[in-house]
């Protein structure tokens, strides 16, 4: 048997926080085959990605074969799901290997999804279909590449298992790296045991982690508490600036981090509109691109809620406090999509141009975008060659020329930068039509596709001739797109 590949794992989480943390194993797999590997992340991650494609490295990967010491747990977590509160979710299909220090020395979670039933399995199987794990690959792949934080994708391997959805579908698991797992819900599980102390050890260890600058704060639980509204107001803010949905924005899909988690319905919005939902079990639209500010804000509110024992001992207080906190949300929000669209418009550090110009001329752009049903990406893609002198492929995506001319002249007598708006304006996103057929396609036995999808996705902001059909929107007779989790 060749040995495991040299890596070394901590149990940091496991040994601080026990009651969150049930030791597990990953489930055998009959007959693995590593279909995708991040070389890239595999070096930042001082890991040796010929090795990786071993046996004994996919085994690895598969958290069958680890190296001495690493014990791998199933995290314990609740969450509000679609608004309805449940006590106890946790990793019900998903196994936190350990935490690595990687080449930066930074500790991140080493975490697989797909590796079996655990006690937190209620009905489900505890397994992932090769599909749902590509598609997480491809979109936190992009994601990352657009300078959006995110879980990062190491690897996927079929695991040879068939996992019967609607259909019998080939199984996999997927390898993702965070810089940690904790989630809203954690936050939850741990206030609704009643027990202060294990609260106040989950909250040490979510600021040693994350928020290390709220330790010397006054207040440190306070000052966490707006660490995490404010890197998830800056998160959502880049979301809606490049257009993603999540798609299943529960409590227990929001990390303590900042950084986007759990890819499940998730798409990229062509036609801009608020009203997009691409989600099959999102009925009232609860999770609308344009509904995720305030879900977020609402998200944190059970964060605080959570935190509560901790703000205040007298608990009147500490609701007090908990609102005020909660209030830096929409003008830490405002501020970081206004600052993003600034730079969309090509009008960065402009000081000749202040923010309720940059506003009216931002809400008047999305609302002719929105009324001609015109793409997110190209719209602002355009916009460059647009001041560049070259409006025609812009105008070619709208309706209604006389309103477009008008706002294009407004801008453009600003004199926005085009260059500085190709390197903040993506050419390629993942087009929901190719992400299905690279994932069809995997799914057949055939990865072709997907690996020339993650080539364009992965360097997003360089135009290059021959990758025309990545840039553009789904053909009218895609029909409208509905994602499954
Ligand atoms: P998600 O929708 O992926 O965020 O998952 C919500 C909850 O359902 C989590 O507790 C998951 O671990 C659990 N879950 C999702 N799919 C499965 C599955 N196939 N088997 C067991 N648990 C699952
Ligand atoms: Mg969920
Ligand atoms: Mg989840």
């Amino acid at each position: 048997v060749a040995p495991v590949p040299t890596v070394s794992l901590s149990h940091r989480f496991a040994d601080e926080l026990p009651e969150l943390a049930l030791p597990w194993r990953a489930a055998e797999a009959p007959e693995p085959a590593l279909l995708v590997l991040n070389e890239p992340l595999a070096a930042e991650l001082g890991l040796d990605p010929a090795a990786l494609r071993t046996d004994a490295g996919v085994r690895l990967l598969l958290g069958l074969e680890l190296p001495e010491g690493a014990t791998p747990v199933a995290q314990a977590y609740a969450g509000h799901q679609f608004g309805g509160y449940s006590p106890r979710l946790g990793d019900g299909r998903a196994l936190l290997l350990g935490e690595l220090r990687d080449r930066g020395g930074r500790l991140v979670d080493w975490h697989l999804k797909g590796s079996g039933r655990t006690p937190f399995s209620r009905g489900g199987d505890g397994f992932a279909a090769v599909g749902p794990m590509l598609r997480e690959h491809v979109v936190s792949e992009a994601m990352h590449a657009l300078g959006i934080p995110t879980t990062r994708s190491l690897a996927v391997v079929a695991t040879g298992r068939g996992v019967r959805r609607e259909t019998v579908l080939p199984g996999a698991v997927l390898d993702r790296v965070a810089s940690s797992h904790l989630r809203v819900g954690s936050f939850q599980y741990a206030r609704a045991t009643d027990d202060p102390a294990l609260l106040r050890r989950l909250a040490d260890h979510a600021i040693a982690r994350h928020h290390p600058g709220a330790t010397s704060a006054e207040q440190p639980y306070r000052a966490l508490f707006e660490a995490v509204v404010d890197a998830q107001a800056d998160l959502v803010a880049r979301w809606m600036l490049v257009g993603f949905v999540h798609g299943v924005m529960n409590t227990d899909n929001m990390t303590i981090s900042g950084e986007t988690i759990d890819y499940g319905p998730c798409a990229f919005m062509e036609a801009h509109d608020p009203a997009t939902v691409y989600s099959s079990i999102d009925e009232t639209g609860r999770y609308a691109y344009g509904q995720q500010p305030a879900i977020a804000q609402w998200d944190l509110a059970r964060l605080a809620e959570a935190l509560l024992p901790l703000l205040h001992d007298d608990q009147e207080q500490a609701v007090a406090l908990a609102v005020e906190s909660l209030g830096r949300f929409a003008p830490r929000y405002t501020a970081a999509w206004t600052d993003g669209v600034r730079a969309k418009l090509g009008l960065a550090g402009r000081e000749d141009v202040d923010d309720a110009t940059l506003t009216a001329l931002a809400t008047d752009l999305l609302a002719w975008m929105q009324s001609g049903r015109v793409d997110h990406t190209s719209c602002f893609r355009h916009l460059a060659r647009a001041a560049r002198g070259d409006a025609e492929p812009l105008r070619g995506l709208v309706l209604d020329l006389e309103a477009v001319d008008a706002w294009l002249d407004r801008w453009r007598a600003l004199s926005p930068d085009a260059d500085a708006m190709d390197r903040v304006n993506p050419v390629y996103v993942p087009r929901n039509h190719l992400v299905e057929e690279a994932l069809a396609a995997a799914t057949a036995g055939d990865l072709d596709p997907l690996a020339r999808l993650l080539a364009a996705v992965t360097a997003p902001y360089d135009e290059r001739p021959g990758l025309e059909a990545y840039a553009a929107p789904a053909p009218a007779d895609f029909g409208d797109y509905r994602t499954f989790c």
